[in-house]
């Protein structure tokens, strides 16, 4: 049994940077028993945006005519090099990580499976290791359901390897991965289905939100299929034939990708030889500090069921990091919701939906503008989308808010700092901001504000 000061399980968002952090401290071992750098770098945020900037690419040389640029027909995507594009990016980073590792003399790198032999003791391989802090960085990976176990499916992890388009790519799920996704796809040239079980897509949105967004895919011809309740998939050949709610309707494609939830990696970990808490789902149980109910063990990144991003799990490496060294500024609860969907145009979004708002009982104020009455987005000829705040009437502070369109993913980030400060909108709402861009239209958007009734 060799020992260790710190012991991390997963080199993922959370996992690598505190590796470093801790080498500074005592001994490392970290377990990683695929690719370092974890989903974000291999299988998610990275290639999927590589994929997005050449999908919009294409879109730029189809639709030239329309800014007065006359394009010669004849674009063509090509998946190989688009992905050879990919995995360079994709190995620069993870040879970064493999580099700094290996440069430091306090972290030892176990290539392996790891699982809890007790609390504290761990094996991997034909090594067991031991250390009285542990942090488990597993992450999370798509959910197979059942009945499609005898067919040919894809998942976020192989739909990046392919090389040829798919001619008709049939995505279940209408949520950010099949989004994202399906989009992508189209615009490469593939004919896409989308398959949603509810009937409208991403419902933890707002409704006036889900519907915009149906549009913008449907006004590029990505099919959406909603209140699949029933969905029942066979393969003849290379064909996959999918039937809605027993035949009602039928969709034939070449490909079927599998995008309906991520479920987390805890499953290996053995977790019954330990005492470690965790629920119904996997999701190890944590408190404000990613904590455990066993000292000294923390569980860190979406296997904690506290966050499924990026930021959220580079946020959890920072609270360990803090709580380690002495100090407990930062805490989950103090973290505010944001995220992106990386869409063209974008979604970003920051806080409550108004249905949530409402739903907690607070009193609204909704300010809510059109992208195409906002003049940057008009001369970029982008005009899809809208923006809208959500405001507690009490307060005057930001309870919420959402940019669909162009350049939303980072104008919503101007709003997340007021949020943070926990200052008033009229201090957004009197600034003055550069002309000509969309956040220069939210001060005007903010000085309308509408009260709505409970939804
Ligand atoms: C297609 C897709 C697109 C995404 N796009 C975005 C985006 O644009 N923005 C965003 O913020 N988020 C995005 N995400 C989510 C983001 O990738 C994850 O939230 C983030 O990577 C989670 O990091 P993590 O630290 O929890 O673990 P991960 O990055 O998942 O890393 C966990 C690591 O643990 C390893 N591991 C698991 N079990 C064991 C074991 N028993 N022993 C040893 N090693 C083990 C795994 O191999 C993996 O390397 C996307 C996800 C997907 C799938």
């Amino acid at each position: 049994m060799k020992k260790f000061d710190f012991i991390i399980i997963g080199s993922g968002q959370a996992g690598v940077p505190l590796a470093f952090s801790l080498s500074k401290k005592g001994t490392v071992a970290l377990i990683e028993k695929s690719f370092l750098g974890g989903t974000c770098v291999n299988n998610g945020c990275v290639p999927t945006k590589a994929y997005l900037a050449s999908a919009r690419r294409m879109w730029d040389s189809l639709h030239g005519e329309e800014m007065g640029i006359e394009i010669p027909a004849g674009a063509k995507a090509n998946l190989e090099k688009i992905k050879a594009r990919k995995d360079t990016l994709v190995k620069g980073s993870r040879e970064g990580i493999e580099k700094s590792i290996s440069s430091n003399d306090k972290i030892t790198l176990f290539r392996g499976e790891a699982h809890f032999i007790s609390n504290y003791e761990i094996a991997i391989n034909d090594d067991k290791i031991t250390a009285k802090q542990i942090f488990i960085n597993v992450g999370a990976r798509a959910i197979i359901p059942k009945e499609f176990s005898k067919v040919d499916y894809l998942t976020n992890v192989d739909i990046l390897e392919l090389t040829k388009l798919p001619e008709h790519l049939i995505i279940i799920g209408g949520s950010y991965i099949g989004l994202e996704f399906g989009q992508m796809f189209k615009r490469f040239g593939s004919k896409v289905t989308i398959i949603e079980s509810g009937d409208r897509l991403i419902s933890k949105e707002d409704e006036n939100v889900s519907d915009a967004i149906a549009e913008i895919l449907q006004e590029e011809n990505i099919a959406i299929e909603f209140n699949a309740k029933e969905i029942n998939v066979t393969q003849d050949g290379t064909e996959i034939l999918v039937k809605i709610n027993g035949a009602d309707k039928e969709i034939t494609g070449t490909h079927l990708l599998l995008a309906v939830g991520r479920a987390p990696n805890t499953d290996t970990l053995q977790l019954e030889n330990t005492s470690i808490m965790y629920d119904e789902e996997g999701y190890i149980t944590v408190d404000d500090y990613c904590k455990t109910n066993i000292a000294g063990i923390f569980a860190i990144g979406d296997c904690n069921g506290k966050g499924a991003f990026t930021h959220t799990s580079y946020n959890d490496f920072q609270i360990v990091e803090e709580y380690i060294l002495g100090d407990k500024k930062r805490k989950i609860s103090d973290r505010i919701t944001t995220y992106g969907l990386f869409i063209d145009p974008p979604l970003g979004r920051v806080g409550m939906t108004k249905a949530e708002a409402t739903e907690k009982g607070f009193s609204i104020l909704i300010g809510q503008r059109p992208m195409d009455k906002v003049g940057r987005a008009k001369e970029k000829g982008e005009t899809k989308g809208f923006m809208e705040a959500i405001i507690d009437a009490k307060t005057n502070q930001f309870l919420g808010a959402c940019v669909l369109g162009v350049g939303g993913d980072e104008i919503i980030s101007g709003i997340t700092n007021l949020m943070y400060a926990k200052q008033p909108y009229t201090i957004f709402r009197d600034a003055i901001h550069i002309h000509p861009t969309v956040s220069e239209l939210i001060p005007t958007m903010l000085e309308d504000l509408q009260p709505t009734t409970k939804e």
